[in-house]
This record gives C-alpha cells, sequence and structure tokens, in this order.
C-alpha cells in the first residue's frame, strides 16, 4: 500500500462549498455497500467520494454526477490497456502524457477537465501499445 501520498478529510464541497459529513455509504446507496461502507457525502448537493478500507481518507476528490461519468469514462481505456502492460508503467506512461507527477496521477483526484485529457491519453497508449 502506498503511503504519503492521501488526501485529508474532506469538510467542505468543491462544488457548491456545502458542509461534508463522513457517512454511512447507505445514504448513498439506499443500503451499506462493501465492507467498508462509508464515505464523505455532501447534503447539500449530494457529491460524494468513498473512502480507503479501514480509514477515513478519501478515495480522491469529492464527485458529482458528471465528474463520476467522466472519471469512469475515463478509466476504460486505461484499464485495458492495464491488461496489457504492468500497471505502474502504465501510471508511468499517462502521467508522462498529462505532464503531471506519478503521484498525482490518480483517477479519483482528475477533475472533467483532466478525464478528457487522460481518456484521450490512454487511447493513444493503448494504440501505440496494440501496433507493436
Ligand atoms: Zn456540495
Amino acid at each position: 500500500m502506498k503511503t504519503g501520498n492521501h488526501l485529508s478529510p474532506i469538510q467542505r464541497c468543491s462544488f457548491c462549498f456545502g458542509k461534508v459529513e463522513y457517512v454511512n455509504n447507505e445514504k448513498i446507496y439506499g443500503s451499506s455497500y462493501g465492507h467498508h461502507p462509508f464515505a464523505y457525502l455532501c447534503g447539500d448537493c449530494g457529491a460524494y467520494v468513498g473512502v480507503h478500507a479501514g480509514t477515513k481518507i478519501p478515495l480522491g476528490t469529492l464527485a458529482d454526477a458528471s465528474l463520476r461519468t467522466a472519471r469512469k469514462l475515463a478509466k476504460e481505456p486505461f484499464l485495458k490497456l492495464c491488461k496489457n502492460m504492468d500497471r505502474t508503467l502504465a501510471y508511468f506512461k499517462l502521467s508522462h502524457l498529462l505532464c503531471i507527477a506519478m503521484k498525482e496521477c490518480h483517477f479519483g483526484w482528475f477533475n472533467v477537465e483532466m478525464c478528457g485529457k487522460a481518456y484521450t491519453a490512454s487511447c493513444e497508449l493503448l494504440a501505440e501499445e496494440k501496433s507493436k
């Protein structure tokens, strides 16, 4: 497990500046989900993010519906890439194309704009890999 690279607990919503609470994720999904069913949830706009199992450390930054969709889409070509290549190497190549540090290269940290760039970059890497 990586350490020294974690986000702090979330108190304010990055979308609406509402108050964010640490909740059981049944508040989001209707029933508890997972072994460690907790999340940060904005009571005002409903943006949320899960936490690392056994901790209060958020998995990424808060995401509203459009950002959740963007992250999911961006991750698809990257996951395909990881089937053909070591995950660490894939993250290394992606961070290089995105011009960010590898330790900042987490889909859970990206905003919508970065998700778009990550999607394009991952597709390029995937095409490159297939042409070998
Ligand atoms: Zn909010």
